[in-house]
């Protein structure tokens, strides 16, 4: 298909073009002086001409160019109307018929996690016992002075009966404390001396919202769920703030080569907070909307302390807007809330009552804030959902944008519910990526009647919800092309299975493409900042190597983003451009 413009769209572009001139911040015309403001508003810092852009504006047709001027767009248009906003020392950028997009947005990862993963012992492509013990035996080889053996990201499709055991860890790391997190972050898997020094013992209480797995005879087996992983995980030394400073470097500027202008950090603790101020500061290379974790019975102290904290980071650059919090855990590990048991048994691992969360969530739309509820089971997501609804109805509150954060299993009849309630489907495209811990764990552990109702991005698209696309990285990569390209096809990079994992929700490019930019800017209250290209809006976007919108799907995947621009400025640009 060719992108040739008609006659029809190149003169809604000189249309919609007329209107553009608007004066760059800071520089409102004094009454009487709006002749000398249209000519100094109407000059640009750089523009960019040649390229095929896809404003992200329903209605709006594709063009070519863009002015920027400051830190905003001045204008979007033809080439030839672009350059009529150039003047001395403007920079003219030639993009040889590349694609321009909006900025990415990220709706859900974590930071300081995904940074760290950078960095860390990563198990995610050892698919078998074999491979893991191999990776681990490896790295606590290599570093003979380490404490401990830490490291991310083993699958439950490794073990036989999807659970791992402390004597297989034993048998790789004998001599000093192990502790590896799954995949997903909700289950740790501890050897014995990890166990013996954290106290863990067949006489050990499980916590509320966790669960310490035990054996025949009431001995825990080395698997933590949820809450009861803390037994361990506390007793892990803590990285140091410079290491924690580098990593988070590292991780931002990775993200900013991914095409990545904002991210939503789905919950973070006020150390962690402070540092990422830090290191914005001093590197502006990434924007971020950030949720604070939610208080689990906010008093008006701890709403206070969370309004200074909101009050205090409120720029384009660190905006805190939301709370996060548990409804649920995940499928694997069979903690997800369901309506109906697990195989085997077993409805799951809901973190709250419903009138426990009722009076949080009614306690924090009352006070202005966004609530981002994790909720994965069906139960889970009603449970979310009826919160949301009782909050508004008893608040008489509207348009808070509350967000369900994964929204994996939901009951069909609930997704009308979303849109009804004016609340945030924020999935991540990635997570129907299937690969052998899909396939042969958590398809199996859903059974075939809430399989074919899992992640079904395309009916919470039908059912008329706004929905955010995220990775939760470091659960899957940030890089938005592989979960662009995953939306498209269901299939992995190697194009297993043919067709598709439930090929009916697979997206357009272009829905996908929504998701992860005008959705996601809707999904913390930013739509008129970002996540379009139009005039006023912040200059956030990205130059891709090839034409998304007009590829077969299984070629998604070989985009390259070649330049990313944050507020006028390149955060990344690829050595072939
Ligand atoms: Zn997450």
């Amino acid at each position: 298909m060719t992108r040739r413009m008609t006659p029809l769209a190149a003169a809604a572009l000189v249309a919609a073009w007329a209107g553009t001139a608007v004066p760059a911040k800071g520089e409102e015309a004094k009454a009487g002086q709006a002749p000398q403001r249209l000519s100094r508003a109407g000059q640009a810092d750089r523009i960019f001409v040649n390229g095929r852009v896809w404003t992200g504006e329903p209605g709006r047709p594709p063009a070519e160019a863009l002015a920027i001027r400051g830190t905003s767009i001045l204008a979007v248009g033809t080439s030839a109307e672009a350059r009529r906003h150039a003047a001395k020392g403007t920079e003219i950028v030639d993009l040889r018929g590349r694609l321009v997009v909006p900025g990415f947005i990220d709706g859900h990862l974590h930071l300081v996690g995904g940074s760290l993963s950078l960095e860390e012992l990563r198990l995610d492509d050892a698919e078998t016992f074999a491979a893991l013990a191999q990776r681990v035996g490896d790295w606590a080889r290599s570093r003979p002075e380490a404490h401990w053996v830490t490291g991310e990201g083993w699958t439950y499709a490794a073990f036989p009966d999807g659970l791992p055991s402390r004597a297989q860890l034993d048998v790789v790391v004998p001599d000093r404390p192990a502790w590896l997190v799954s995949y997903d972050g909700h289950t740790g898997w501890a050897n014995s001396v990890a166990l013996r020094l954290a106290d863990v013992t067949r006489a050990t209480v499980d916590p509320p919202g966790g669960a310490v797995v035990r054996d025949a005879t009431g001995e825990p087996t080395g698997v933590l769920k949820e809450s009861a992983m803390d037994l361990v995980a506390r007793r892990v030394p803590k990285l140091l703030p410079h290491e924690k400073e580098r990593a988070l470097r590292k991780g931002i500027a990775q993200a900013a080569a991914w095409g990545l202008t904002t991210v939503h950090q789905a919950g973070i603790g006020e150390e962690d907070l402070e540092l990422l101020a830090r290191v914005l500061e001093a590197a502006p290379r990434l924007r971020v909307y950030a949720a604070l974790d939610i208080e689990r019975d906010p008093g008006p102290e701890a709403l206070a302390r969370q309004e200074a904290l909101r009050g205090r980071f409120s720029s384009d650059r660190l905006r805190v807007g939301a709370v996060k919090g548990y409804v649920d855990g995940v499928v694997e590990a069979k903690t997800a809330a369901m309506f109906e048991p697990y195989p085997g048994g077993g409805t799951g691992l809901p973190s709250w009552t419903q009138e426990e969360l009722d009076r949080a969530v009614a306690a924090y739309d009352k006070a202005g804030w966004q609530v981002m509820l994790h909720a994965i089971g069906d139960r889970g997501i009603d449970m979310a959902l009826t919160a949301f609804e009782r909050a508004a109805r008893a608040n008489g509150t509207s348009g808070r944008r509350h967000r369900i954060e994964h929204v994996e299993v939901p009951r069909p009849a609930d997704l009308p519910r979303f849109k009804a309630a004016g609340v945030v489907a924020s999935t991540q495209a990635m997570f129907p990526y299937p690969n052998r811990n899909h396939l042969g764990v958590y398809v199996p552990t859903l059974g075939p009647e809430r399989a074919r109702r899992a992640l079904a991005f395309k009916a919470i698209d039908d059912a008329g919800a706004v929905q955010a696309f995220g990775s939760d990285w470091p659960v899957f990569t940030a890089e938005v092309v592989r979960g662009i390209a995953c939306a498209v096809t269901r299939t992995t990079v190697e194009g297993a299975p043919a067709g598709g994992w439930e090929p009916a929700q697979r997206l357009t490019v272009e829905a996908a493409l929504r998701h992860f930019t005008r959705d996601a800017a809707f999904a913390e209250h930013a739509e008129g900042q970002k996540g379009t290209l139009a005039p006023g809006r912040l200059a956030d976007f990205v130059v891709l190597s090839q034409d998304l919108l007009a590829l077969p799907p299984e070629r998604v995947k070989d985009t390259k983003v070649l330049l990313t621009v944050l507020g006028g400025q390149d955060t990344w640009r690829a050595p072939e451009f």
